[in-house]
């Protein structure tokens, strides 16, 4: 029986892409081969890439304006990627500081460029997004780096800042997907694909045409991104069965609705998980309301004693992988577009349950 898996990451896929996997496991469409084993010049696997491309591009109406690129190195690579391929002549970078994945991007971007922390949430411990009228924009920067969503605080930026004539760079690896987004306001979005798009292994990083001719001569080949453009993702050799899962779970979204009928439905399911947790003092959710998280809910036992117990019954009713992480403590469900509605239900039943039983 399949748990509810609430994992931040690597995360819950739907089920019916995995079926599909398995099924197409050892004989993909008549080839005799299965996709791990493919050449990724060769025409099967070729199809595969171009159609999981065309297909996100459809599911993010990625403008003409704007590449789309198949990479390695997870969004922490990214983090170093980001300022060899866009300082140019440019000395620093503007950096917004929500949380732990901010404070990692900032830290490997100091090691490329002068960095200035544009507005911080540290003073609430990172319970809330500052408001652009509190950012302290540098003009001259070569980018604003913000993360549209930290999954480990569980903060999500309802809104889209506005930096001008700077590029604005985002971290989307938990979020992604997960609701409408106007990818023209972005000069870079990038993620790891094992939140909410795939497994592990595969990046994805979409930049405006005309920011590729930033980067530093000392930028790797392969995580060069305009010669990444030229070579169609393929430079190296592409992380070809994520691509592959992550084109069918891009099927499936289409399937769906799109992402306007996955975010109603992200909608629906982060308010019965939160309207739960608001409805009992015996739980605290510790985020600013507004800025709450669609997709990673942080949430705390009032009697942290109580911690172990919580997760041992959440485990014997099927609900995995509801530890908090290290950083905060507590627990965080993870509700990605691939957790059902149920699975939410059945969390937030047991929320019920287990504070008649202790509370
Ligand atoms: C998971 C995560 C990362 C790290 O991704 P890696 O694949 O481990 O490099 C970075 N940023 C955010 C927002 C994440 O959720």
């Amino acid at each position: 029986m399949r748990a509810y898996n609430f994992s931040a990451g690597p995360a819950v896929l739907p089920e019916p892409v995995l079926r599909q996997a398995a099924a197409e496991m050892l004989d993909w469409h008549g080839s005799g081969m299965s996709v791990m084993e493919m050449s990724h010049r060769g025409k099967e696997f070729m199809g595969i890439h171009a159609k999981a491309e065309a297909d996100l591009r459809t599911l993010l109406a990625i403008p003409p304006s704007h590449k789309l690129l198949f990479l390695q190195g997870g969004a922490i690579a990214e983090n170093a990627i980001i300022p060899m391929n866009l300082l140019g002549a440019r000395k620093g970078a503007d950096y917004v500081n929500t949380g732990e994945w901010s404070k990692k991007s900032i830290k490997e971007a100091k090691k490329y460029c002068t960095v200035n922390v544009a507005a911080s949430a540290e003073d609430a411990n990172f319970t809330y997004v500052p408001p652009q009228s509190r950012w302290k924009l540098d003009a001259g920067a070569a980018f604003v780096h913000c993360c549209t969503n930290e999954t480990i605080g569980g903060v999500e930026y309802h809104w889209t800042p506005d930096t001008g004539d700077v590029p604005l760079v985002a971290d989307m690896s938990s979020h992604i997907l997960s609701r409408v987004v106007d990818v023209s306001k972005y000069g870079v979005i990038y993620g790891g694909a094992q939140k909410n798009i795939g497994p592990a292994g595969l990046t994805i990083v979409i930049v405006r045409e005309d920011l590729l001719d930033r980067a530093l001569p000392i930028c790797p080949s392969a995580f060069h991104w305009k010669e990444q453009v030229e070579a169609d993702s393929m430079l190296n050799t592409p992380p070809t069965y994520a691509i592959y899962i992550a084109g069918l779970v891009f099927e499936w979204l289409l399937a769906q609705g799109g992402v306007p009928a996955i975010e109603k439905r992200n909608v629906a399911k982060a308010k019965l998980l939160y309207d739960a947790l608001d409805a009992s003092a015996f739980y605290v959710s510790p985020v600013r309301k507004e800025d709450r998280s669609r997709m990673n809910v942080p949430f705390k036992l009032r009697d942290e004693s109580l911690d172990g117990a919580f997760l041992k019954g959440a485990e014997e009713r099927g609900m995995v992988q509801l530890k908090g992480h290290r950083a905060v403590g507590g627990m965080r469900a993870s509700i990605y577009n691939a957790m059902p509605v149920e699975g939410v239900q059945a969390l937030v039943d047991y929320l019920k349950d287990f504070e008649k039983q202790r509370g």
